[in-house]
């Protein structure tokens, strides 16, 4: 077990109006493998109008939404959080961001009926919604520095084709599914400790390794490099996914 009194506080970004596809699972996911570990993780729920310390948290949660619940909340995330969360996020704040989440870290998303949604620019992504919806499941081969290569399930579906620019890492390869546009084979963008991509599912709880990766940065960023995370059985979830990536490959 880690040391019981490892404290890890997550922010969790808009859970009214951006989650979808059970996105909310993440949260428990991570919440779930920090206290079979013995880590206390405080969730705080960001609604739109809080003023958060964001030099506090650990952790970032931002899911995915409707064109019309992303066009809810865009102007509070650039306005009232970005100087804070800008500012966290070039800190090392550990933050997942799924589809639409992940679409307003970028520069902007121009929607498929042509409204323009400005991003908090953390990412050097843009995102042009199509017509033609990208829906099925997903894999993507990552190689995750804490726990080494992986390759990740989920199940993705939107409009919007997010194109990268000089300043991201991919967060992996497409091996089956759209990915971040269908045309490049990307699929997610990282930048620092920031992590976006189209993988509804949840993707944690279905990708125990990405929820190990997260809690170990977030532990390491607290309490310094020789924070460990305990070893963790995921016999289960191990078992699922193996058998969702042979049927899609
Ligand atoms: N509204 C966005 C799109 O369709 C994001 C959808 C989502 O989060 N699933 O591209």
């Amino acid at each position: 077990m880690c040391e019981p009194s490892y404290q890890l506080k997550l922010a969790h970004l808009y859970a009214a109006q951006m989650n979808v596809y059970g996105d909310r699972g993440n949260v428990i996911a991570l919440r779930q493998r920090c206290l079979w570990r013995g880590i206390d993780l405080s969730v705080t729920a960001i609604e739109p109008g809080d003023q958060p310390d964001w030099a506090s948290f650990d952790l970032a949660f931002f899911g995915g939404g409707q064109d019309s619940g992303q066009a809810l909340i865009a102007q509070d995330l650039l306005e009232r959080q970005g100087p804070g969360l800008r500012a966290a996020l070039e800190d090392g704040l550990v933050l997942l961001a799924i589809c639409g989440g992940y679409q307003l870290l970028g520069h902007y998303f121009l929607t498929h009926t042509g409204e323009r949604l400005p991003g908090l620019g953390v990412l050097d992504v843009h995102t042009i919604g199509g017509n033609q919806r990208l829906i099925g499941n997903i894999v993507v081969e990552a190689d995750l520095p804490t726990v080494g290569p992986v390759r990740l399930v989920g199940f993705e579906n939107h409009s919007g084709r997010t194109y990268h620019g000089p300043g991201v890492q991919s967060m992996g390869r497409v091996l089956a599914g759209h990915g971040d546009n269908g045309e490049d084979g990307r699929g997610g963008a990282i930048y620092r400790n920031t992590f976006g991509c189209y993988l509804h599912g949840s993707l944690l709880p279905k990708n125990p390794q990405l929820t190990d990766h997260l809690i170990s940065l977030a532990l390491r960023r607290r309490y310094g490099p020789a924070a460990q995370l305990a070893p963790l059985d995921a016999t289960l979830e191990l078992h699922a996914q193996q058998t969702m990536i042979q049927r899609l490959i």
